[in-house]
């Protein structure tokens, strides 16, 4: 095999009561990128559409990623070109940057003949948000690598688990095209919790996981709240509380910031609930003159694949 062309998926980290730990995969909605094995040795970034990205290897997440890789196994031989063909925007909130680390060392590592698990290939995943935002995190490249719902437990030593996907389960996601600066959404969260505040948190987190492992539709929703981030946060996002209401009332199981936004999420049980919160969600939107894309996606229980 010399070259293999993925699908390389968006993902939606925070997920309300998870901040910072909790993400999860979509499907449909994501790039495509090529690599291929090269004679010459090194990695190379040789085609992007879609986006204006640099090509500099070290100035991509998707080079990034792979030198990292490669790195790790003392190869100086290799050669990669990576094209990358963007769909989903830098800056939306749905994991863009890491849509294309996943995908880059995912396919790298089925071409040479994987050696690395996909567990294995999230930390060179996050050598490529190290590039993007500063921070090495694991929020969105461990659901596009792993697929489903997955939790960061920890950093130091990394545990990343993959955890379990109700079959039924859909999001809708908003995203409005405006600017969040990342400073700006950084600024607003405080670094300190009150203890009653961090208490209702974790007994969400708690609720949220089990409803993941019982496919319990309500407790997914009871627990979909964010008492500690979202309430400040959210005052960034034009109409946030509206779009939150107005999904609600149409059926979704709840809603909330995607990332550090401006997209906006809602879970919802079964596709046609999901499609009828998109379409209320608009209503909301398009008076704002705000441009915005909005999709209805399955959770995608693989993480990124190949394209045959
Ligand atoms: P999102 O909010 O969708 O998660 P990111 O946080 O992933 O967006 O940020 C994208 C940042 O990473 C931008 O500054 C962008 O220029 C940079 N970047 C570098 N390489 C890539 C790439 N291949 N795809 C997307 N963004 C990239």
């Amino acid at each position: 095999m010399k070259s293999l062309k993925v699908f390389a998926p968006a993902t939606v980290a925070n997920l309300s009561c998870g901040f910072d730990v909790l993400g999860c995969c979509l499907e449909g909605v994501g790039d495509e990128m090529r690599i291929s094995l090269s004679d010459t040795s090194g990695v190379r970034i040789t085609k992007i559409e879609g986006a204006d990205l640099p090509l500099a290897t070290n100035k991509n997440v998707a080079g990034v990623a792979v030198v990292a890789m490669l790195e790790a196994l003392n190869d100086t031989s290799t050669g990669i070109d990576i094209e990358i063909y963007k769909k989903i925007k830098a800056g939306s909130g749905i994991g863009s940057s890491a849509a294309s680390s996943a995908g880059a060392v995912w396919a790298t590592n089925q071409l040479l003949g994987k050696p690395f698990t996909p567990k294995q290939l999230v930390k060179f995943a996050m050598e490529g948000e190290r590039l993007a935002s500063g921070n090495a995190h694991a929020d969105n490249v461990a659901p596009a690598l792993l697929g489903g719902f997955t939790l960061v437990r920890s950093y130091a030593p990394l545990d990343v688990l993959k955890l379990n996907t109700p079959k039924n389960l859909y999001m809708t996601i908003i995203h409005p095209q405006i600017e969040v600066k990342t400073a700006d959404s950084r600024k607003v969260i405080k670094s300190n919790v009150p203890l009653n505040k961090a208490v209702t948190q974790w007994g969400n987190l708690g609720g949220f996981i089990t409803g993941l492992f019982t496919s319990d539709y309500e407790l997914l929703g009871r627990s979909l709240d964010d008492v500690i981030i979202e309430p400040l946060r959210s005052i960034l996002i034009p109409k946030f509380k509206e779009v939150k209401a107005i999904a609600i009332k149409n059926g979704a199981l709840g809603a909330g910031i995607s990332g550090s936004g401006p997209s906006i999420f809602a879970m919802s049980k079964g596709k046609e609930t999901a499609s009828k919160v998109a379409k209320a969600i608009e209503k909301v939107y398009t008076p704002t003159g705000i441009t915005f894309d909005i999709h209805v996606a399955a959770i995608n229980a693989k993480g990124v694949s190949e394209i045959i």
